[in-house]
């Protein structure tokens, strides 16, 4: 018999077809973006795709070889969307580095990922200037944030662009020293783009872009995403069980576009021609709620604490802001606290809790309602529900691995959550493939430990490293940190395992108290109680001014690790 093929064309997957069908079929859909002077700057989609692929010629003209990565030390605006896009168009691969790491990490980074060009923000150049010794670029494009380029010849001088826009005289160089890198003005180097761009070709598994872990439990490691997973990743993100994104959707991503590709979410939306508003450097509580005033969006991303802190911001201002009505957050990056959920759902925002990873591209889970559900929980196992990661997308697969195999969806049995699919990162770039991260069997080894329930809903217990095991016993610290966050006069708090003579770890809870709160140690473990084993309550509870936080602004409880690590016991 005749063996039978698929007769489908054999077209790759790729990031251009998403910029095409996003030039062509939305020129008018907005991004707006938010300057340093807290000015909005406004461009419509077709200025983003004649912007876009005027970048990517102009890269080409610089010399950009296919593979060539090219970093970003970016804000979330306009042109690091460009960059998302136009580096790819290029050939080349999109690197964000995370601007909140010390210097040294970010050179050491763009080093080890072999970063040939920069495009930086004009206000951030004397970040970049710190670290450019431990990593020398050949080209430095400066993004000017006054958008209009230095004139002149010596606009493409480090003394005209760079010294310029950080307002600093020239300086003079030792002769026999490095030459600095040529700098680049952004909108000059587009304004002269050949007109003539044309795609790199491509395979789908060609890489588009890579981020490094934030390394809060260890050295960073890249991750290399193609055209192929970053495609498959926006088509599932955008599914109505899922993200649910629509042109009609006014989204404003709050999550860095340096953190997991501010989760994948840039890309949705300009794949279906959502309107995007973009908070530039201005992560203040108040200034996002200004901005969801003047932009108001119907979806927002972040991690907890930004949401903690701007519910807080909101509430001691009554009158003042309005969060938008019928908006709707996805929340993660970290475990969302109960309180928080139902604290937006008083004010109309329906939190919606995602659990991922740089690894994950990130999304790997998502809340959603399956039909069994509805109508069948009362509001506080409602509640308790939404408190949970989510429910895997249809492309991910997910496993719960004990110490004696796979666990069974009982929502009781833990062990470490395993994934798998095709965007989720099966190495990592420039290290040994088996660096522990990776089963014998195809899967990643989250490193959290998590028990899915019979319906499928993932509940992550902890991160291996923040399980506090308290004589034969785990405990987990996020349960504990989620019931603190329900007392009416927490702010914050995290738990954290201290070093026991007789139980090995126990827990001490550090929490901070809303601003002229009483809340007293005895008060809260009573409040406690009820919900907890004896075992299980903190032996001890600090109160601190805040709790400190990672580059990505997560919870830093390494660092609180370090700071109680000489604690004494009563
Ligand atoms: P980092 O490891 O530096 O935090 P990532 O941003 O890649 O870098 O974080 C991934 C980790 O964040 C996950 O492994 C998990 O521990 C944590 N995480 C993400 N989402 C959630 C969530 N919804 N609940 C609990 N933890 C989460």
């Amino acid at each position: 018999m005749e063996t039978i093929r698929s007769t489908m064309m054999p077209v790759p997957l790729s990031l251009n077809r998403l910029l095409e069908h996003a030039g062509r079929q939305f020129p008018q859909s907005e991004v707006v973006s938010r300057l340093p002077d807290k000015s909005l700057r406004r461009h419509t989609y077709s200025d983003l795709y004649r912007r876009t692929r005027a970048l990517a010629a102009a890269l080409r003209q610089l010399g950009l070889r296919k593979g060539d990565r090219v970093a970003t030390l970016c804000w979330n605006h306009h042109a690091h969307l460009e960059c998302y896009f136009g580096i790819p168009a290029a050939g080349g691969v999109m690197h964000t580095l995370n601007l909140r790491l010390a210097p040294d990490d970010i050179g050491w980074i763009a080093h080890h990922a072999g970063d040939r060009f920069l495009v930086v923000d004009d206000i951030l150049l004397p970040l970049y200037r710190q670290f450019a010794t431990a990593h020398r670029f050949e080209r430095v494009i400066v993004f000017r944030f006054g958008g209009t380029p230095v004139a002149g010849e010596a606009a493409t001088t480090e003394a005209a662009a760079g010294e310029a826009a950080a307002g600093k005289p020239a300086a003079g160089r030792a002769a026999g020293a490095e030459a600095p890198p040529p700098f680049e003005d952004y909108e000059r180097l587009l304004a002269r783009a050949p007109a003539d761009f044309e795609y790199a070709a491509h395979d789908e598994n060609d890489p588009v872009a890579m981020c490094y872990t934030s390394g809060t439990t260890g050295k960073p490691k890249g991750v290399v995403y193609s055209h192929r997973s970053t495609v498959l990743h926006s088509l599932s993100c955008a599914l109505p069980d899922y993200v649910g994104l629509s042109c009609a959707d006014t989204v404003m991503p709050v999550t860095p576009m340096f953190h997991a590709n501010s989760w994948g979410i840039p890309y949705a939306a300009v794949m279906l021609g959502a309107k995007l508003v973009f908070p530039g450097p201005h992560l203040h509580p108040e200034d996002l709620l200004d901005l969801m005033q003047a932009e108001p969006p119907t979806l927002t991303l972040g991690v907890p604490t930004i949401w903690l802190a701007l519910i807080q911001a909101c509430e001691a201002d009554p009158g003042r802001w309005r969060l938008p009505a019928g908006m709707r957050s996805m929340v993660g990056g970290a475990a969302v606290p109960e309180s928080l959920i139902r604290q937006f759902a008083r004010h109309g925002i329906r939190i919606a809790q995602g659990w991922g990873m740089t690894e994950t591209s990130p999304m790997g889970s998502l809340f959603f309602e399956k039909p069994e559900l509805r109508g069948s929980l009362g509001e506080d196992e409602w509640f308790a529900r939404k408190a949970l990661a989510g429910i895997p997308g249809p492309l991910v697969e997910v496993r719960i691995m004990g110490e004696d195999g796979p666990c069974a969806w009982n929502g009781r049995d833990v062990g470490e959550l395993q994934v798998r699919g095709p965007f989720i990162a099966g190495s990592y770039h420039g290290e040994d493939p088996d660096s522990g991260k990776f089963t014998g069997d195809g899967w990643l080894r989250t490193g959290d430990v998590a028990a899915i329930d019979p319906q499928g809903y993932i509940r992550i217990a902890d991160r291996t490293k923040d399980l506090i095991k308290s004589g034969g016993e785990w405990i987990s610290s996020v349960e504990l940190e989620n019931a603190i966050m329900a007392h009416p006069a927490v702010a914050e708090a995290a738990v954290i395992a201290v070093p026991h003579p007789k139980w090995l770890e126990r827990p001490l809870a550090c929490v901070v108290r809303k601003p002229g709160a009483a809340l007293e140690a005895d008060e809260l473990l009573r409040f406690l109680a009820p919900g907890f084993a004896r075992w299980q309550l903190p032996d001890a509870i600090e109160f601190i001014e805040a709790v400190p936080r990672t580059s990505t602004g997560k919870f830093w409880k390494a660092k609180l690790r370090e700071r109680y690590a000489g604690w004494e016991w009563p």
